[in-house]
């Protein structure tokens, strides 16, 4: 599967870092051109009803080589690499039949050290695609593109193997959150999707937060402090007993797994008039609405006595859990998940901690868990992926478009 590395390396090549400070879509210039290479490639292997829309969003078709109905599945892969660690001028370096220990990136100072990884331990005799220590690679998510890509030229090469529509969509702009906005769904036309944009070989994900922001504001009363006693309110003084009465057992630092939080993210302070500003992550929905209904109850209390309202708050609702969308049609996950058993590739199923594009996809109409891509580390310099891993999720990607025409004969 040369042709699915070299596809790899190629796509690294071109700085695609989204930014979330410019307003177009995409956000950056380097997306457009990637897309209108992604839009020739896929040109050239001769798929139907291609297309690059004004919003940067690459979309194809593989049509059914079966005479009988199979629903359309759909493979979805990102074109934006995150903007935390640079895209530009990335110098991938392959380490073949990894043996163990520290992996120098590049001339730098910089090395991938299994004590630091230790994910490394599990990997030895496999050939490791990593950074030269000054960028991200961008595996995340451009292993997605290739793995993607390259199924689907193995299907074409291999007209023996069966398979329904196959609808293909490329997004820019998912890692600053707006990689669903533009998504034309009902031009895609796929019954359900996958994103392959997950990491370690197994990843079949489904499940993620609840979310929503909240916004307290206290509203004090600045006096010159020579004669401000009985008349001052310092509003800092009561932002702080009020975080100081938060939970303290339920913040990111102190919970994995399926528990959720309430995140003081940032703070605006001064005498007169103080903000805080929390997200709030559930996985149940009443979860969700039990943290809200503890900061309203919060804010009641501080205000109790008082004549005016001295801390108001604002809720807003940002993104909900797909499993509530792809639950009602159990076949989806089962037929990843035998997809996998398939390749040899033991499914993890786990929660996401955070939300994806597929969440969002997955309430405006096209139900899309996320299966792995191979990589680890994404966002930053230790960034890397595995050849085999990569391969897996070529092997996977065929493997479902294939139970999928089999299962609905
Ligand atoms: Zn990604």
């Amino acid at each position: 599967m040369t042709s699915l590395i070299d596809r790899f390396l190629k796509y690294v090549t071109f700085d695609t870092q989204s930014d979330p400070s410019l307003g177009c879509c995409p956000s950056t210039k380097g997306q457009t051109t990637f897309a209108a290479f992604l839009r020739d490639e896929l040109l050239s292997l001769d798929l139907q009803d291609v297309t690059l829309d004004d919003n940067g969003y690459v979309m194809a078709t593989l049509p059914s080589n079966v005479e009988y109905d199979v629903p359309a599945v759909g493979f979805v892969a990102h074109m934006d690499t995150a903007p935390d660690a640079s895209g530009a001028n990335v110098r991938p370096q392959l380490v073949e039949n990894y043996l163990g220990g520290d992996i120098a990136l590049g001339k730098g100072e910089q090395v991938l050290s299994p004590i630091q990884y230790p994910d490394l331990h599990q990997l030895h005799g496999h050939d490791i695609i990593t950074t030269d220590g000054t960028t991200l690679l961008g595996a995340d998510n451009k292993a997605g593109i290739a793995e993607i890509i390259s199924a689907v030229a193995f299907l074409i090469e291999h007209p023996e193997i069966p398979h329904g529509d196959i609808k293909i969509a490329f997004t820019p702009d998912e890692e600053i959150g707006r990689g669903a906005d533009l998504f034309n769904v009902e031009k895609f036309a796929a019954n359900w999707a996958y994103t392959i944009d997950g990491g370690p070989v197994g990843e079949l994900e489904y499940e993620n937060f609840n979310a929503a922001a909240a916004t307290v504001t206290f509203h004090g009363n600045n006096v010159h402090p020579g004669t401000a006693k009985g008349k001052m309110v310092n509003s800092m003084t009561l932002a702080a007993r009020f975080q100081a009465e938060m939970p303290a057992d339920e913040t990111p630092e102190t919970t994995d797994g399926y528990e959720g939080f309430y995140h003081l993210t940032t703070a605006e302070m001064s005498v007169a008039k103080s903000t805080l500003h929390y997200i709030l992550r559930d996985f149940e929905q009443d979860g969700l609405e039990r943290r809200k209904a503890y900061l309203k109850n919060k804010v009641a209390t501080f205000n109790q006595g008082d004549k005016t309202e001295r801390v108001t708050l604002t809720i807003t609702d940002n993104y909900s859990n797909m499993r509530e969308m792809v639950e009602p049609h159990p076949h989806i996950i089962e037929i990843a998940k035998q997809a996998m058993i398939a390749c040899d590739v033991k499914p993890n199923i786990k929660p996401i901690r955070g939300g994806t594009d597929g969440a969002r996809l997955s309430f405006m109409g096209l139900p899309c868990p996320n299966i792995f891509t191979g990589g680890y580390n994404f966002h930053g310099i230790h960034e890397f992926i595995t050849v085999q891993g990569m391969e897996l999720a070529v092997n996977v990607i065929v493997q479902i478009a294939k139970d999928t025409a089999i299962r609905y004969r």
